[in-house]
């Protein structure tokens, strides 16, 4: 897959790290490569463009983290039914630009396309993590704030990773991503503690919606083949996008993956409408005016999102639930973002507790 760079940002202070240097081996030649005291002010949005979160989008900064890598994926709350995510941020936005993505409002002061340095330290903290919950599972993805493989063939972080939790019992990675960025996994045991998932969408949301992602038959070979490398594979269905026909086409999808996939082998399936928030619908709007998928009817959430008239959501999932139930009755399947109620009239069952439900996906 080629993104386009405009430029890369290397900061002082990670001049001589391993990721700097195999960054500046792999770029192409006509990429330049500067240097910059704080990486953060390379990250900021830039005064005069045009489009300054697209823009961020081609500018790398390979940059220490200041912060802790490890937290609570953003999304749960009391409110909805989680799995117990734990979000390891080892990169910041995603060369990728899908219409809908909510990157545009979270990095909208911080765009920049950043991938940190210090990363051995986000080991560190899993493995003071995992000495605190002896006997859990920790499911732990690093594709929140980007897409997990974009740019691993430059970075090659992928590799040490999924070493990394090869090691280790009680921790399960996800490695989440729309591209065929396989090359690197391919090359390692994962020992049964990877899955790496794809969301996956149909053709008319990723020619309309997904811009510069793999398409959906490359995904699914993509997960066909890291599956017979010995990895997980799980399957994002989110965001569903309630356009006239999406049954049909989610349909059409799922015999594609099940034609490709053996159901028993699926670790999971997630499942989330399309939720916007006011801010983020106004900005998505004015980067993709012409993006149909973006002008559904929605109604305002009582938590401040925009979401399909509830009916028309529970009657999709459940055109979609139906259909992998169907193909694959073992596969796990939870949504994502939603009431317990609408959980019950989907699923027919309260969603299991978060700790629970995280632990039957770790385990697999
Ligand atoms: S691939 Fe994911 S992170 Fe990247 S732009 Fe699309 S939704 Fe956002």
């Amino acid at each position: 897959m080629n993104f386009d760079l405009d430029a890369i940002f290397i900061e002082d202070q990670c001049r001589s790290s391993a990721l700097a240097a195999r960054v500046i081996e792999k770029i192409p030649p006509h990429v330049p490569v500067r240097y910059v005291a704080d990486g953060r002010e390379a990250a900021m949005p830039q005064t005069g463009a045009r489009d300054p979160f697209g823009a961020g989008k081609r500018r790398m900064v390979v940059m220490n983290r200041k912060s802790p890598f490890l937290m609570a994926c953003p999304a749960g709350s009391a409110e909805f039914a989680c799995c117990g995510y734990l979000v390891l941020t080892l990169a910041s936005n995603c060369p990728m630009d899908c219409s809908y993505c909510f990157l545009q409002e979270y990095l909208a002061d911080n765009p920049g396309f950043q991938v940190y340095a210090n990363y051995a330290g986000a080991m560190d903290e899993l493995d003071r993590l995992a000495k605190r919950a002896p006997g859990r599972q920790l499911r732990v993805g690093t594709g929140e704030l980007a897409d997990s493989l974009a740019f691993d063939r430059i970075t090659g972080i992928s590799r040490e990773l999924v070493e990394f939790f090869a090691a280790r019992d009680g921790l399960t990675l996800e490695l989440k991503t729309k591209t065929a960025e396989i090359d690197n996994l391919l090359e390692v045991d994962p020992k049964g503690h990877t899955i790496v998932s794809w969301t996956l969408s149909p053709e008319a949301v990723f020619l309309s919606s997904e811009h510069r992602t793999a398409s959906p038959s490359a995904r699914i070979k993509s997960a066909r083949r890291v599956l017979d490398a010995g990895y997980r594979a799980g399957f994002h269905l989110d965001p569903i996008i309630a356009y006239p026909g999406a049954g049909r086409d989610y349909g059409e999808l799922l015999d594609e993956l099940f034609d490709s996939v053996a159901p028993d082998r699926i670790a999971f399936f997630s499942m989330g409408t399309m939720r916007m928030t006011p801010t983020l619908r106004t900005a998505a709007r004015e980067r993709f005016p012409s993006d149909p998928m973006l002008l559904g009817e929605e109604v305002l959430s009582p938590d401040g999102r925009f979401r399909a008239f509830a009916p028309m959501r529970i009657a999709l999932y459940r055109e979609i639930a139906d259909r992998i139930k169907a193909s694959a009755p073992k596969a796990p399947m939870y949504l994502c973002m939603e009431q317990p109620g609408v959980h019950r009239k989907v699923l027919g069952a309260e969603p299991p507790p978060v700790a629970a439900l995280g632990d039957r996906l770790a385990r697999g």
